[in-house]
């Protein structure tokens, strides 16, 4: 029979995988057992609606065989099987799961658990192996077919006899090199080993034939012999991980059910265990991750909880169990309380349901608190990674959730050098201090360089930095925190005492004719000149009114439906002179005797505040020939 060839970009991937994505041999039992588990999972979900199929949870297991004079390591299931298309369509082409097939097609997408989601998991094979012969027989056909290949050159495929459903997969293991031991993998005592290790929660029985020694007594004087038995033993304790008591498990065990559920390659900053019962017993493993998801902000990420049901999975991703402001968590949820066959719609109304999400979204909660207060440098990570996940739950249904999420907010402060809450914030207050002080900008250098956070600093006082796009809407929605108002230190008003701001609209009349004049040139760029009573060593700095701040103003403008309405969102602009400065005298002058020349030096001066404040200069080049001009 002619030699079917993989698909070109198949084979490129099967030499690189086999060479280099995992370096590590051994997980090839578990891919192998991962797809064996998959296809029981699939049968066993077919046959809760379908009584012909005649099978319960309990009929189902996973064999492994081990002929060490032929070299042949098999793992055999009793699952779905695969027809002869199925056998060339899934084997064939890499990229292409058939896991991910099965699922699209059902009606419930998210209805079923299946552990391998990229189509590479059954190459792995070829790591250690040198051919690998793939027997199945779908559970609802009378043929079988049998996929033969030897690694990149290609496959086939005919007909063969099988007894029973399901798939067996026949690898004949390489000889053994001078750096790869590759006979271990005929060894009982290594592949218990494996098992124990990467497929202990496997929820179907593992069984060996273990070939064992014992030893028999003579009778009388006769000597003891030893004679060789056999026995069946199941090698994972098939207990779920969640089923298990926190105490008894090792924290690499949950780290690593991590990484192969949900295939993350992160190490997750925190697990959470929840063992309730109540008004509704569940059990509950939660995973907050160490790194964002490379498809957390696409439509192909997920949000939700695997859903169990008595240990058998009956949804993948259910988004009722989680808050949208902690999507990022992953997770099993084990209840007895919600039926098998429970419908989406039927879902979306249970009781239970709501109470197991309940229950979650403050457990998860109070871990977050708890991880801000006795392991500050992994909150700090995660807030890096989710933080503004949290900042965008505040912003949503109008602030409904900004009371559960204002405590595991974090920002920059300016005294601090590092992250603060807002708790420590107004902890630190002085009783004089009537502002949570805070300003916005790209970064924290960038904000360091605004002219009106000098005079912040220069007193002591403790300032925000809000450098993500979305904080002044936070900082807006959540007006206060412990009947303390936000001030951004744009407004001079909140910054300086009364006396000063007396002395401030003072100086604001005498300079009035100045001031007029400054506006008048600068007529249609902003809304006012005004004398400023927080500048320090800048002549000037632009500052917007009105509620629009610069950084929001940007911010619209990047959402905005089209250029014109890009347009049209403007955060009405602020000059502040500074009267202490020199080139205010020189203003001020030339205002009396040059008003030309004073015209540009408004404008130059304006340059100057729009370049501070990080926003660009209408015309560059002008800008250019204006200070030019002033030179000479
Ligand atoms: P993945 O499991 O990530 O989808 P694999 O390369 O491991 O990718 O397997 C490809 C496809 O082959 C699977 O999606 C599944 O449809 C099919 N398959 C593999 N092993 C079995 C098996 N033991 N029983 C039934 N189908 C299987």
């Amino acid at each position: 029979m002619a030699k079917k060839q993989f698909k070109a970009e198949s084979k490129r991937l099967l030499e690189l995988m086999i060479d280099s994505i995992y370096t590590n041999k051994d997980i090839f039992l578990r891919e192998m057992i991962s797809n064996a588990s998959d296809a029981e999972d699939k049968l066993c979900y077919m046959a809760l609606t379908d009584d012909t199929i005649g099978m319960s949870r309990d009929d189902f297991y996973i064999r492994i065989d081990i002929d060490k004079e032929n070299r042949l390591l098999t793992v055999s299931d009793n699952g779905v099987g695969m027809s002869k298309e199925e056998l060339e369509s899934n084997l064939g082409t890499i990229a292409r799961s058939g896991s991910l097939k099965f699922r699209d097609g059902m009606e419930k997408k998210e209805d079923i658990d299946i552990i391998g989601q990229f189509g590479v998991g059954f190459y792995s094979a070829f790591m250690v192996s040198d051919k690998v012969t793939v027997m199945s027989k779908r559970y609802d056909s009378q043929e079988a077919w049998c996929w033969t290949s030897s690694g990149v050159d290609g496959y086939q495929v005919s007909e063969c006899e099988k007894d029973g459903h399901g798939t067996s997969v026949v690898m004949h293991i390489k000889e053994d090199t001078e750096d790869d031991n590759f006979g271990q993998y005929l060894e009982q005592y290594t592949i218990q080993t494996l098992v124990r290790r990467y497929s202990d929660y496997i929820r179907y029985p593992i069984k060996l034939l273990m070939k064992r020694t014992r030893r028999v007594e003579g009778e009388n004087d006769e000597k003891p012999r030893y004679e060789d038995y056999t026995e069946d033993v199941t090698l994972n304790s098939m207990v779920p991980i969640w089923q298990r008591n926190k105490g008894e498990v090792p924290k690499e065990d949950y780290d690593s059910f991590y990484s192969e559920k949900f295939l993350r390659p992160d190490k997750p900053l925190r697990v959470i265990t929840m063992n309730a019962e109540g008004l509704v017993s569940f059990r509950a493993l939660l995973y907050v991750p160490g790194e964002v998801p490379y498809d957390y902000y696409t439509t192909e990420y997920k949000r939700g909880l695997q859903l169990y049901s008595s240990g058998v999975l009956i949804m993948d991703s259910c988004e009722e169990l989680l808050p949208e402001h902690f999507r990022f968590v992953k997770g099993v949820v084990d209840t007895q309380d919600v039926s098998l066959n429970i419908s989406r719609e039927t879902l979306q109304k249970s009781r239970q349901v709501k109470v197991i999400a309940g229950n979650i979204e403050k457990r998860i909660r109070s871990e977050l608190k708890k991880m801000m207060d006795e392991d500050r440098e992994n909150y700090e990570k995660f807030f890096r990674c989710f933080g503004l996940q949290l900042k965008y739950g505040i912003l949503a249904s109008y602030g409904a959730a900004s009371e559960d999420l204002k405590d595991l907010l974090m920002y920059h402060s300016s005294t601090q050098g590092g992250l603060v809450t807002l708790r420590e914030y107004v902890s630190r207050m002085p009783e004089d201090q009537k502002y949570i002080y805070y300003a916005s900008g790209d970064d924290t250098a960038r904000i360091d360089r605004l002219p009106q956070t000098e005079v912040i600093k220069q007193r002591g006082m403790e300032m925000l930095y809000l450098t993500d796009s979305v904080d002044e809407f936070v900082i807006q929605t959540l007006r206060e925190y412990d009947n303390r108002q936000f001030k951004s230190v744009n407004d001079d008003d909140g910054l300086v005492g009364d006396e000063e701001k007396e002395k401030v609209k003072q100086k604001n009349e005498k300079h009035k004719q100045l001031l007029d004049f400054v506006g008048k040139a600068l007529e249609g760029k902003i809304k006012e000149a005004r004398i400023s009573g927080q500048l320090v060593s800048q002549p000037v700095c632009l500052t917007a009114e009105g509620g629009i701040s610069f950084e929001m103003e940007k911010y619209l403008k990047t959402v905005a439906r089209d250029e014109e309405s890009a347009g049209q969102i403007k955060a009405q602009r602020i000059l502040q002179l500074n009267p202490e400065h020199e080139v205010f005298a020189k203003l001020e002058a030339a205002v009396n005797e040059d008003p030309d020349r004073a015209e540009k030096l408004c404008r130059v001066l304006y340059g100057q505040a729009c370049l501070m404040a990080d926003l660009p200069l209408e015309d560059p080049a002008e800008f250019s020939q204006l200070v030019s001009s002033l030179i000479f």
